[in-house]
């Protein structure tokens, strides 16, 4: 089974390296192909026109049934008739090992045209009665086809054309490609060179060149597993970790990129996968173990998401994304230990005040090096009011004046902040969603939404927990298991409840 993993997209200009021969075919119109034998050397793709905008929707969720996207609909449909509203199924069937798969969900939707026109309608929404503000996403709706040519040079060799595929000729053919973005929007964005196995496509599409990569399923495993994490971490924890991104793929395909033209991305909005770089004998070795072993819940495969320490309890699926949550995403303590309600304020600030046993507690199980270093479990943060102002307008566009007070509106069950009002000298600014509160609070990125705030007489101190979503398996508190004896089925059954390991 393979993989086809988005490397590179809207693009003016991508180049790079052909490494130990590669057979190259270029389409250059419907039906005419140029082909080049056992080329390497340097290339270089240039779009040909300049990218268009695109065509633009609102996703209301991602449902699990036709009928319950309508039903989304709905009420939409009956108050605002001039908006034009759609159901699109995204996600697809899969051949996988001996059985079948079928990740679909479908996207209640609405046109919108331009990416402005989307996000206005957006801001509009989020304010009506039985919309889900925490599920409405701007996505893009082009096909997939490669449409327009773009120049393409290898060597002494170029050519206007549709498609490029290099194809390697050896198993340790490699391609490499220039400035790829790691940690694309986040503070740690950079770019580097990278190398890859498998087969290379070029496509231009409306926004820009895409530069894509087909591999094996468990080739592209090893390389992710090593992105993600360390190598010389406990053999339980680095299996569960591969069996969580084995299942990412089948669960997710062509859900997150339908409009992109391939399954996932390279980056951390999918999984991250950095080529063979990442690819350290250790970390293939629980790829290996766990050849082909998938989680499914009844005939699903679980959509496996993971973040770096909940801070002590689980999060809802629905909570952060909107649309309908699987039912695995159940809210769980990282531990053995009773939780109160942390959706209170009350509840939330008692248990960032106490030490609750949570496997992720580093008091009580040290974290491995690199992550001793930061304060993950707990952290604290100052800003004086008038800054925190302007960096809220920078962050967002939107101006509030000096910050008077941060108001949650709603917690989900691990305490995460899902709509929180920033209360201005001018006036009082909403924000959705625990990833938008994120990057609104910080000059780069806070730990979490889980946080309470108490405003002293010239600064604001936002007291928090947890690195991530909090959404199912705890990476550190997954280790701390592993680290104790834990079995990888034992340390999936907390953060996955009612899944089950099989081998496909
Ligand atoms: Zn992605
Ligand atoms: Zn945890």
């Amino acid at each position: 089974m393979t993989v086809d993993i988005g490397l590179l997209w809207d693009e003016e200009t991508i180049t790079g390296e052909l490494l130990g021969g590669h057979a190259v075919q270029c389409r250059t119109d419907c039906c005419r192909y140029l082909n080049l034998a056992h080329t390497t050397g340097r290339f270089t793709a240039r779009a040909a026109t300049s990218p268009r905008e695109g065509r633009f929707a609102l996703r209301l969720g991602e449902m699990f049934s036709p009928p319950s996207a309508e039903q989304v609909l709905a009420p939409l449909s009956e108050s605002r008739r001039n908006l034009d509203l759609d159901v699109l199924e995204a996600g697809k069937r899969w051949e996988f090992g001996g059985g079948a798969y079928d990740n679909r969900v479908w996207w209640p939707i609405v046109k919108c045209g331009s990416r402005a026109d989307a996000e206005s309608l957006a801001a509009e929404l989020r304010e009506q009665p039985h919309v889900d503000p925490l599920a409405i996403t701007v996505v893009r709706l082009d096909d997939t086809e490669p449409s327009a040519q773009f120049e393409f040079t290898l060597g002494d060799f170029s050519a206007r054309v549709l498609e490029v595929r290099a194809v390697p000729l050896a198993r340790d053919t490699i391609f490499r490609l220039n400035d790829v973005p790691i940690g694309r929007g986040f503070h740690w964005q950079r770019k580097e060179a990278l190398d890859y196995r498998g087969v290379l496509s070029l496509f231009s599409s409306a926004g820009g060149l895409t530069a894509v990569n087909r591999l094996p399923l468990e080739t592209y495993l090893k390389s992710t597993v090593g992105s993600e994490m360390r190598s010389d971490l406990p053999a339980a924890f680095s299996q569960a970790q591969a069996i969580c991104a084995r299942s990412t793929v089948l669960a997710t395909a062509n859900r997150h990129h339908r409009a992109d033209g391939f399954d996932l991305c390279n980056d951390d909005h999918c999984q991250c996968y950095q080529g063979i770089q990442r690819e350290a004998g250790a970390v293939a070795e629980p790829v290996r173990a766990t050849a082909g072993q998938i989680l499914l819940f009844g005939e699903r495969v679980v959509d496996a998401r993971y973040a770096k320490a909940c801070g002590g309890l689980s999060e809802r699926y629905e909570a952060v994304w909107g649309g309908e949550g699987p039912a695995y995403f159940a809210v769980r303590p990282c531990g053995d230990f009773a939780a109160s309600d942390l959706a209170s304020e009350d509840g939330a600030r008692l248990f960032l005040e106490s030490a609750p046993p949570s496997w992720c507690n580093p008091a009580l199980h040290p974290y491995p090096d690199p992550w001793d270093k930061e304060p993950l479990f707990r952290w604290q943060f100052r800003f004086a009011p008038e800054k925190l102002g302007t960096l809220i307008e920078e962050k967002t566009g939107s101006a509030g004046g000096r910050v008077k007070e941060l108001r949650p509106l709603r917690r989900g069950a691990s305490g995460r902040i899902l709509v929180l009002d920033v209360v201005g000298s001018e006036r009082t600014l909403r924000v959705y969603g625990e990833l938008n509160i994120r990057r609104a609070l910080s000059p780069s990125h806070l730990p979490s939404s889980f946080f309470v705030s108490d405003l002293r007489a010239d600064e604001i101190l936002l007291t928090g927990g947890g690195w991530g979503h909090g959404v199912g398996l705890c990476q550190l508190g997954a280790c701390a298991m592993a680290k104790a004896g834990t079995s990888t089925e034992t340390i999936l059954a907390r953060y996955y409840p009612e899944s089950a390991v099989v081998t496909a």
